[in-house]
């Protein structure tokens, strides 16, 4: 790999800073192209699981320092976490398999949010003898619930590694607010714990990075069309003195003026139904170009601004859905009024944050579900709580968790109408076993269970096929300090042509015993967000190269774009990468979020009884099906209604069982 100047200038002096640290003596330099875990005596995995990188120091998974939230490096899918999984798809049966001779009422597949929930569930219905083992083939439960734990001297800083936030509690179910309920979790307290007033006090807001690839020139440039306070959304428009600055050319400057004052009807002979249905089909893209007749430079500036929610761009996401989200040109268009579950009437704030994000519930979840896992019972204490591994799988508790475990099949004992036990097999440090199970909870991808269950009927298979999650990585970086954020007066930035599409300081949320580090001298999280998108091509071969392209791409590459990036935005703040980057975690994500039906590529008039992840999610002899892509919604309510229902299915079966005795 050939190496920039930039690079020479990181690594020269990250050697210098390294040389001081450890009293002039050279070492050897890892996979990482900067040596962190040396400088700061974090532990990095970049190229193993955690399950490898203790073992090879001699640490088992019963010593406490055994402990995957400490892990800087490539996380998220690390390596070691699928391979088992893609030996299945690519038709490697493994042969020899050794019978545990472990019996369960229920085993669960998959680890995360769905898995733990439906063990919650079935738990509350059977009562806590129940036996059930949950399967995850990570070597951290929770799934996208990740936490990322960094050490700043004394310091514990904590990052999420995936699900973010507790989205507008106000709208979940009953059985998804009440499991939160049940856990201690009052949402209430988070209007006291999320620190609303710091940034806008410290003057700090939202930006676009323009960079010199894609507009001609670096500019930091102090609006921001999308982002957590969004001009648009937030229904302000730009003003054409912001918009003289934008780099682009002066025709596309004046068409966003226009989009964002005129207010043209573009379907004419379209009535408003008809309207609605054609926004539906149409591209933000296109309607830009096709109908608004915009300069090409507008979309480069809206390109990537979809990216968070969608993970693909505005090629790839309905006129009608930036309709809905505020995007400017549909001042004049007549169409159907948007639902009323589109709309942002009584919205919550965007508070609901721990500060590993949504690992928080998986922790308490675990708490909850197995005794001594972690000490405290409030969900204060959960934050800093440190969970104890040694106890996630041990034979004296009725509720088992064993990581680093790939289910490579699932099949009935006998005829799946009649069976009265099901047989997973799975691989842990490439040896198969096998347990047997009363019920299993399929609470993994959707686009696995096929390969575990080939007896399931061909048109289940085909649908639960259909779904393609949505890859995305979540970075997180911590920062020797936040000062260039200050002298800039940003805490946000989005970068439309950028390799990361947007930046943001962590929230400011001070929980428990955790403080969020206020002052700007302090060392604190930044969290970078990329999608990786093929614009212009239909939106699951986009995930699916998109998938590729993080499977392949080494830490070092992300290392060196995170460091090429930062320096470049925050270059006017006095940020120096090389000295002010302490650790990097990767959370890269090929299986996102689940496939939610995106409406240009998704047959218009099929009932939502008929989408693909309801037919595949029916229960197939003892088996169930959990997860979000179920109902092929990316939200954590999702993933503990979808487990809800799943185990309510399971005790139907039990009970149907039970009445033909
Ligand atoms: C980056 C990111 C950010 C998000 N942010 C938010 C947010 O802010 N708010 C929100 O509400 N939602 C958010 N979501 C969506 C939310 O995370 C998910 O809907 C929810 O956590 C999914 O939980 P799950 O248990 O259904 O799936 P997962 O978390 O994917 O858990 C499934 C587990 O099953 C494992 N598995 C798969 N196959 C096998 C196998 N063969 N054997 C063993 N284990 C297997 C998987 O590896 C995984 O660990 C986010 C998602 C992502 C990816």
């Amino acid at each position: 790999m050939s190496e920039s100047d930039a690079d020479k200038t990181f690594r020269t002096k990250s050697l210098v800073d390294r040389r001081d640290f450890v009293n002039g003596v050279a070492m050897t330099i890892g996979a990482s192209l900067f040596p962190f875990r040396e400088l700061l005596g974090q532990e990095s995995s970049p190229d193993s699981s955690a399950q490898e990188y203790f073992l090879s120091k001699g640490i088992t998974p019963q010593d406490p320092r055994y402990y995957p939230p400490a892990l800087t490096g490539m996380r998220g899918s690390h390596p070691g976490s699928f391979e088992a999984a893609h030996g299945l798809r690519d038709g490697k049966a493994s042969h020899d398999v050794i019978d545990t001779e472990e019996d369960y009422d229920m085993v669960v597949v998959g680890g995360g949010i769905s898995g733990l929930a439906s063990a919650h569930f079935y738990r509350s219905s059977v009562g806590p003898q129940a036996k059930i083992l949950i399967l995850d083939n990570h070597d951290d439960f929770g799934g996208h619930a990740k936490r990322n734990e960094f050490q700043a001297g004394n310091r514990l800083l904590l990052g999420y590694g995936g699900t973010q936030s507790i989205e507008a509690p106000g709208h979940y179910s009953k059985e998804s607010i009440g499991l939160l309920k049940e856990l201690g979790i009052d949402t209430q307290r988070f209007y006291k714990y999320y620190d609303q007033k710091l940034f806008p006090s410290m003057h700090l807001k939202s930006a676009t990075f323009f960079d010199r690839e894609t507009f001609g020139q670096d500019l930091l440039w102090p609006n921001v069309i999308v982002g957590y306070d969004e001009t648009y959304s937030g229904g302000k428009t730009l003003t054409p003195e912001a918009l003289a600055q934008m780099p682009i050319t002066e025709v596309a400057r004046k068409d966003i003026l226009r989009l964002q004052t005129e207010s043209i009807d573009y379907f004419p002979n379209l009535d408003p139904s008809q309207t609605r249905a054609k926004l539906t089909k149409t591209s933000y893209k296109d309607f830009l170009l096709q109908f608004a007749k915009v300069h090409p430079d507008v979309v480069k500036v809206f390109q990537s601004s979809t990216h968070d929610l969608y993970c693909v761009g505005i090629d790839a996401v309905s006129a009608q859905a930036c309709r809905g989200m505020g995007y400017p040109g549909f001042k004049g268009v007549k169409a159907t009024p948007r639902r009323r579950s589109e709309s942002q009437d009584g919205e919550e704030p965007y508070i609901f944050h721990f500060p590993d994000g949504n690992a928080s519930i998986a922790r308490l979840l675990v708490r909850s579900l197995i005794p001594d896992s972690a000490p405290g019972h409030t969900m204060e204490d959960i934050v800093t709580a440190k969970m104890n591994y040694a106890r996630l799988d041990d034979p004296r508790n009725p509720v088992r968790i064993r990581l680093n475990s790939t289910a490579v099949a699932a099949k009935h004992i006998g005829d799946p109408s009649t069976a009265k036990e099901v047989e997973i097999t799975y691989v842990t440090a490439g040896k198969a076993r096998k347990v047997r199970a009363s019920h299993i909870v399929l609470a993994c991808y959707n686009c696995v269970v096929p390969y575990l269950c080939p007896e399931m009927p061909e048109a289940q298979k085909e649908a639960l096929a259909y779904a393609v999650k949505q890859p995305l990585v979540y970075t997180n970086v911590q920062i020797r300090n936040w000062t260039a954020f200050q002298k800039l007066g940003v805490s946000y930035i989005y970068a439309p042509g950028g390799y990361f599409c947007s930046t943001t300081l962590d929230f400011p949320v001070s929980i428990g015993e955790y403080k969020f580090p206020s002052s700007p001298e302090e060392p604190c999280i930044l969290h970078l967000v990329r999608t990786p998108c093929s614009p212009g091509l239909p939106c699951k071969d986009q995930f699916k190269a998109g998938r590729y392209e993080l499977l392949t791409t080494p830490f070092e590459t992300f290392e060196r774009k995170i460091r090429d990036q930062l320096g470049r935005m925050l270059a006017a703040g006095g940020f120096d990468p090389a000295r002010d980057i302490q650790a990097i975690t990767v959370n890269r994500w090929p299986h996102g979020y689940a496939y939610e039906y995106n409406s240009l590529f998704e047959p218009q008039d099929r009932p939502a009884s008929e989408r693909p992840c309801v037919l595949g999610r029916k229960p197939f002899g003892r088996m169930t099906i959990a997860n979000s892509d179920s109902d092929g919604h990316a939200y954590t309510n999702t993933a503990i209604d979808q487990a809800y229902r799943a185990v309510q299915e399971v005790v139907s079966i039990k009970e149907g069982v039970a009445k033909s005795a």
